[in-house]
């Protein structure tokens, strides 16, 4: 027997006999390894431990340490429901069970199920991890798998489609309970340390809207009930923080059903946020060398011919038809920057030219995927292009690289980085690809970040960097990304004139510091829970008269501060409850006015986080406020300091 090779996480490369299985490759590691082996994660793809590898294959083996077991874990635990569920509603009929970011869902039809049936099979789950059965791979021959599913016409689907070559079909045995599954799962049932039944909705089979409607039930899973207890505490208190609820209550922005799905629509609030966030992007921008540019909403379809979008990208658009000749609403800004660079000719010492624009964009997501600001069919990008000479692509990279890390300590989130790779879909030559690809882990290996791969999560047109954010309840978010492109230069026949005074092909850097206005407007809502930083508040400054007789000195002190925004409390309420309604709208700061204070000339000062100063002048205060917005504070300080 030949042996083929495949490449361990650090490198090296692990001689195997053709054929060879994870689980083979592992005890050829070790024996350790391989009795701990779990399943393994080929070519970036979690598989079954049984899975026959390929010649040159990236390997890393699961164990229950690394992270994708997990992963594992909840997908064993999806068909786990699927098991209780038939013992409790016989006539249930499956479809698919994946695992998520943060547990599994299956989706099942033919079967009544309202939340409050989720109890009793979350109970039956439960009896099922207690009776501990061995979960089994078994090889079925395909006409035995179609008898299994005779009236199941979703898994006769997968058959005929995603399983139509393999001759052999793997089902997982549990007991009485077999399910048609490429895996991977653990061991036994009783490895599940602990389950919760989350919530229902409803989808679409292949999350197509022209397909059957199915029930999807939700549910997480965890190595301990500890893990699980924690998990379902930050999931209360992200519910608090949901942003479409905030959004409501604190008048930010609204989606309105007239108007359409997936538009939103941006209330005064939200709209002083978004002008604090564009102003500080175009500053951060302007610093760094871009230069503003515009374009509209809408172009010619030759020009997504052009840019490739139109061949990877038309089930996204929205088309218009326009005396005959066909529009597309821009799903991109990219082609639109592309031309005006070539408007001039550039010599090598012109370069790099780095545009950015607040360019607003439109996709046609699912509408059953569309939800609050996280899926919008319109959103702005913080958009910024450069088109750059081949040397000087690592230093523009590592530019962006720190301009984004400066955003994400600004609002204090965390960042997680991915280099992501070439997907399925693609335009441009393997070199090309591998060139961009080695470029870019060039940089990170260089900066010393910290990052993962995203195997085939790259842009049809050259891989990315990803940066995800992590907010203060330990969620991920996409964040923005910084790509390479060495396609679209190509497409638009671009060219500088060279030392050598021939023509030269610029190199494409697409990036975002933010990634769109929507995603991190909804990303800041949830992370600060609504109490935006002091810079950032809608409404920076509540004044509180105690009684009507101060009004005037209100309007006076309004006027004193009125670089900030500042609003008045002229409801005629008792001031607890003046003090309530400011907390409950999170404005950073209180200014409390009595007789006092106006004969004084002070303020007493409350923040949010109902700390209070007495006898403050109003110059000092005002000194403060100026500088906290400067710095961009996240938190309010003033009374900190005068303690
Ligand atoms: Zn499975
Ligand atoms: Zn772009």
């Amino acid at each position: 027997m030949s042996d083929i090779a495949v490449i361990l996480p650090d490198g090296t490369e692990l001689s195997v006999e053709e054929g060879a299985t994870v689980r083979d490759a592992a005890f050829a590691i070790g024996p350790g390894l391989g009795k701990d082996t779990v399943a393994g994660v080929v070519d970036g793809e979690l598989v079954d431990k049984e899975t026959p590898l390929h010649d040159g294959a990236d390997l890393v083996i699961v164990t229950d340490q690394s992270d994708e077991y997990l992963d594992v874990l909840r997908h064993s635990a999806a068909h786990v429901f699927a098991q209780a569920l038939q013992r409790l509603h016989p006539e249930a009929k499956l479809t698919i069970g994946p695992w998520t970011d943060d547990g599994f869902y299956y989706d099942v039809t033919s079967v009544d199920l309202e939340q409050e049936d989720l109890e009793a099979i979350e109970d039956e789950m439960r009896d099922i991890i207690e009776e501990d059965l061995d979960i089994e791979r078994v090889l079925v021959d395909r006409e035995e798998a179609l008898e299994k599913y005779a009236d199941n016409p979703y898994k006769r689907d997968i058959l005929e489609t995603e399983a139509a070559g393999d001759d052999e079909l793997s089902f997982y045995q549990q007991g009485e309970f077999e399910d048609l599954c490429k895996g991977p799962h653990v061991e036994s049932t009783g490895e599940i340390g602990a389950v919760k039944l989350l919530n229902i909705s409803a989808a679409y089979w292949r999350g197509d809207e022209e397909n059957d409607t199915l029930t999807r039930v939700y549910g997480t899973a965890f190595e301990s009930e500890s893990d699980l207890e924690e998990y379902l505490d930050m999931r209360e208190e992200a519910k608090e923080r949901d942003h479409r609820k905030l959004g409501q209550e604190l008048n930010l922005f609204a989606i309105d059903e007239t108007t359409g799905p997936g538009l939103p629509l941006y209330q005064p609030n939200g709209k002083r946020i978004l002008d604090e966030l564009a102003d500080y992007a175009k500053q951060l921008n302007l610093d760094a060398g871009y230069d503003p540019v515009e374009t509209p909403h809408l172009f010619r379809t030759e020009l997504w011919k052009k840019s490739g979008h139109y061949e990877n990208y038309v089930d996204d658009m929205f088309l218009l038809d326009v005396n005959d000749e066909e529009y597309g609403l821009k799903p991109m800004n990219c082609p639109g920057h592309a031309t005006i660079f070539d408007q001039q000719s550039w010599s090598y010492r012109d370069l790099p030219v780095r545009y950015f624009e607040d360019g607003k964009v439109y996709r046609k997501e699912q509408r059953g995927e569309l939800s609050g600001l996280s899926r919008v069919w319109s959103f702005t990008i913080d958009d910024g292009h450069l088109f750059v000479r081949p040397d000087q692509i690592e230093d523009e990279i590592n530019l962006i690289i720190d301009n984004i890390l400066t955003v994400f300590d600004t609002f204090g989130l965390d960042a997680e980085v991915a280099l992501a790779t070439r997907p399925e879909k693609s335009v441009g030559s393997d070199e090309i690809w591998e060139q961009a690809e080695t470029q870019l882990r060039a940089v990170l290996d260089d900066s010393g970040i910290d990052y993962g791969i995203e195997a085939g999560d790259g842009a049809f047109y050259g891989p990315k960097i990803d940066f995800a954010f992590k907010d203060a309840l330990g969620r991920k978010w996409d964040g923005p990304t910084v790509q390479l492109d060495f396609n679209m230069p190509d497409r638009f026949d671009l060219t500088y004139t060279g030392e050598d005074n021939e023509d030269h092909q610029p190199v494409m850097i697409h990036r975002a510091l933010y990634g769109s206005y929507e995603r991190f407007f909804m990303v800041l809502i949830e992370h600060f829970n609504g109490k935006f930083p002091f810079w950032l508040a809608p409404e920076q400054v509540r004044i509180l008269p105690i009684s009507d007789d101060q009004m005037g000195y209100a309007k006076k002190l309004q006027y004193e501060l009125g670089d900030f925004r500042v609003d008045i409390e002229d409801r005629s309420w008792t001031l607890g409850r003046k003090i309530r309604e400011a907390q409950t709208d999170r404005v950073p700061y209180m200014v409390i006015v009595g007789g006092d204070e106006e004969e004084d000339g002070t303020i007493s000062v409350r923040d949010r986080k109902e700390r209070e100063a007495k006898d403050v002048s109003v110059e000092a205060f005002r000194d403060h406020l100026q500088s906290e917005y400067d710095e961009k504070r996240p938190e309010p300080d003033f009374l900190a300091d005068e303690e």
